[in-house]
């Protein structure tokens, strides 16, 4: 590894002057370190947000929103029972990924910045357009069956691997950054770019800028009774989503009156597509309904290498996620034991 600075500010302002071009912020470093140690990543300096007590909470706003702190640990969350019982889905998706003990470190911030996991990124001695721009992108004629399928371009057809972000951009969360010019809010869908033709380029972020806090609106918390998020993967446990879905729904007398909808594992980016939820408003939850917004969200879907599959199975998942989230959330999921699920959870 690379010999590089270490520094641990006490607050964002000071976070924000230690920054200088070829540093870096650092979470809990699940995904930092390890692109570290390969080789993919050389910061000259780590600035460490860890001691950043400012950072570190998960408030209940007052108009029925939320806001979560930067540094909040993803277990953190999901288990908080008052967050998941206003937006289930949230902590779904986060107990859906990694590991216990990655969830235990791993931070919020760093889970909406972590890199893709396309094998050729995290290869140095691969051609990646992200990673190292105009090599050329090894993963069109090699290992892309889990690549992009929507979104993607010729320079790169990587996917973005979160899924905490997937109900967070049904949702629509705001996402607050601090940085050498003040403070602004960027909204989820402006938050992570597709490729075009600079693929590098992965956030709005500017340099230096550092996420502070992710925020979801009082309407989001509207979905609470009908609100699931599905994962399809290769295996039950620590495994990236082929295919994920978040879907949520009003429904009152028997019809929807909104939905919200956000595709995980197919693009660079949470994939949403308010269209697709305009056709559900004023449908009854039918399979026909269903059928019809995943059509509309996976509108303009090609493969872009051996990754056809991926569309279909898109397709059935929405329809099948929708059907979940029509059947209400759960108050409890023994599936997911000492989570905020495990104990009966009153969905406001
Ligand atoms: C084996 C394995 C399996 C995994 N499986 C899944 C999975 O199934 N689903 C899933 O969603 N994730 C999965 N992950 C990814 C995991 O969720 C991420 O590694 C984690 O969320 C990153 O959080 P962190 O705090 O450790 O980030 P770090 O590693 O500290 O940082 C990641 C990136 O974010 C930047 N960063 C961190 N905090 C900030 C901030 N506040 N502002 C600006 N930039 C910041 C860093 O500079 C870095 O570029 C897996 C990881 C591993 C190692
Ligand atoms: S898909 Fe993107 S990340 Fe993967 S090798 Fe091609 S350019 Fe790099």
């Amino acid at each position: 590894m690379k010999r590089f600075d270490y520094m641990r500010p006490l607050s964002v302002a000071d976070a924000v002057s230690a920054y200088k071009p070829g540093a870096a912020y650092l979470g809990g470093g699940t995904n930092l370190l390890d692109l570290m140690k390969i080789g993919v990543m050389q910061p000259e300096t780590l600035i460490d947000l860890g001691r950043i007590a400012e950072l570190e909470a998960i408030e209940m706003l007052p108009d029925g929103g939320a806001r979560i702190g930067a540094l909040v640990k993803n277990s953190d969350l999901a288990y908080d029972r008052a967050f998941a019982a206003a937006f289930p889905m949230v902590a779904e998706a986060i107990l859906a990924g990694a590991s216990g003990q990655l969830r235990n470190a791993a931070t919020v911030g760093g889970n909406l910045m972590q890199k893709t996991r396309c094998t050729y990124f995290q290869d140095p001695h691969s051609p990646c357009n992200r990673r190292e721009p105009g090599t050329g992108c090894a993963a069109r004629e090699g290992d892309n069956a889990n690549l992009a399928v929507l979104g993607w371009s010729d320079a790169c057809i990587a996917t973005n691997p979160s899924d905490m972000c997937v109900p967070l951009a049904a949702l629509g969360a705001v996402i607050e950054v601090q940085g050498p010019a003040g403070k602004r809010d960027i909204p989820i869908a402006n938050f992570h770019f597709l490729p075009g033709d600079q693929p590098e380029n992965e956030t709005a972020l500017q340099p230096g800028e550092l996420v502070v806090a992710i925020r979801l609106p009082a309407e989001a918390a509207a979905f609470a009774r009908n609100a699931r998020y599905l994962k399809v993967r290769e295996r039950t446990s620590f495994a990236f989503a082929l295919v994920s879905v978040a879907a949520a729904l009003q429904i009152e007398g028997g019809r929807i009156t909104e939905a919200r909808l956000a595709l995980g594992a197919v693009a660079a980016k949470p994939w949403r597509v308010t269209a697709a939820e305009e056709l559900l408003a004023g449908q009854a939850p039918t399979a026909e309904a269903f059928a019809r917004a995943a059509d509309a969200l996976l509108q303009g879907a090609r493969p872009s290498g051996e990754n056809g599959y991926k569309i279909e199975l898109a397709r059935r998942a929405i329809v099948r996620a929708l059907q979940m989230s029509a059947a209400g959330t759960p108050k409890r999921m023994p599936a997911l034991p000492a989570s905020s699920f495990a104990e009966e959870v009153s969905h406001v």
